[in-house]
């Protein structure tokens, strides 16, 4: 492409995924008129219906535990947050580091983890359930806002930042977008920033989710070097603070240190490999986003401290097994008798069969169920079953 610079790409690095070379969308559409292409695909995420939904869902905890903890609406804001602060700084697309991090956990079941485990046990004779997958199946087909294509119709270079991992299996089966897992390739820049940014996000809000939620304290927390170090820096500067600003101002320190090192790490490999395009940088074998060796430890320690504390303790596995049963109970029933399910949704379920047989039948129920929230999951349990769960 010759001539001036688009508007929307002027001032990004070479590296960045841009306007002019992007890939496009599946189906053509003229180019918007006040925005650009990957401000479009952003806004096309704002309307969905899933990311409303997405303030009902869980994260870590059960959404009715209490009204302080994330959800994955407000999660999903605090990734979009940290992941345009650190596109800013190395020339990124900020629209498109937005878009993919407000898309990513689109796919995501009721009861958080727990609920995609379900589900895909429910599915193993008929192809699994990935929640990344379903990040892209929600974007690409089951959004039904626009006349003239099935689902939000995004850009490539979002639907290769939402679709994260994927099994060999599945990438087989969806083409270009598909190829990179095959051939261990790499993703834009941008995809590999929202991919970090969710997990600075988790780790440093589950820090503060666990402590709200007395599962974990901040003497528990001494042991964690990532966070010891600066709670030491909090407490020489303010020996007086009260504990609920050490935690926040721990925290807040914690997010700015790991940042700050996927910043400084970053350049260095950019500099390093030299990319001089976004191709450049999708044939590497490794991602040129992350953290410096050292922090990459640290950050690790402080995920398995999580697992081991908060995401296992026996209050949260005790809402997994509730979780587990009703998500079970629900799919057999609809599976069994797809009458059960609304009449759009039996509708859909009929048409999947006659197309696919029972994995159609079944793709039809799961979809269902992803879709839910945690409690609509709870209602249609009493609503299909009669029982409260
Ligand atoms: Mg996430």
């Amino acid at each position: 492409m010759t001539g001036a610079v688009p508007d929307h790409d002027r001032g990004l690095a070479p590296w960045a995924a841009l306007e002019a070379t992007s890939r496009g969308r599946r189906y053509p559409e003229p180019p918007p008129g006040n925005r650009g292409e990957f401000q479009r695909d952003r806004d096309r995420i704002v309307h969905s219906n899933a990311f409303r939904r997405l303030v009902y869902k869980t994260q870590v905890f059960v959404n009715h535990e209490g009204d302080l903890f994330r959800t994955r609406l407000t999660h999903s804001l605090e990734v979009a947050q940290i992941g345009r602060t650190v596109a800013r700084v190395l020339g990124l697309s900020e629209p498109l580091t937005e878009a993919i991090c407000l898309a990513h956990d689109l796919g995501h079941t009721p009861f958080g983890h727990a609920g995609q485990d379900v589900l895909n046990a429910c599915m193993r004779e008929f192809g699994g359930f990935e929640h990344n997958l379903q990040s892209l199946r929600v974007v690409d087909e089951l959004e039904e806002r626009y006349a003239s294509f099935p689902g939000l119709n995004l850009t490539f270079e979002c639907r290769e930042g939402i679709l994260k991992h994927c099994s060999a299996a599945n990438a087989r089966q969806i083409g270009d977008l598909g190829r990179r897992f095959l051939e261990r390739r790499q993703p834009s820049l941008e995809a590999q920033l929202a991919n970090l940014a969710d997990a600075i996000a988790y780790n440093n809000h589950d820090v503060d989710d666990g402590v709200r939620a007395g599962l974990i304290s901040l003497a528990d927390l001494a042991d964690v070097p990532l966070f010891a170090r600066q709670q030491d820096v909090v407490l020489r500067s303010y020996p007086e603070v009260r504990p609920k600003q050490l935690l926040h101002e721990t925290i807040r320190r914690m997010i700015n240190d790991v940042v700050s090192d996927l910043i400084d790490e970053t350049r260095r490999r950019i500099e390093a490999a030299a990319p001089s395009s976004v191709e450049d940088v999708r044939a590497l074998g490794e991602p040129l986003v992350a953290f410096s060796a050292g922090k990459a430890d640290e950050h690790y320690a402080l995920k398995r401290f999580l697992r081991r504390r908060v995401y296992e303790h026996e209050r949260v596995l005790a809402m997994r097994e509730k979780a587990v049963r009703i998500l079970e109970e629900l799919f057999a029933a609809f599976m069994d008798d797809v009458s059960r399910l609304p009449d759009e949704h039996r509708d859909t379920a009929l048409r999947l069969e006659a197309e696919a047989g029972a994995a159609g039948r079944a793709r039809a129920v799961a979809d269902y169920i992803a879709g839910m929230t945690d409690r609509y999951a709870f209602l249609e349990h009493e609503r299909v079953l009669g029982t409260r769960g």
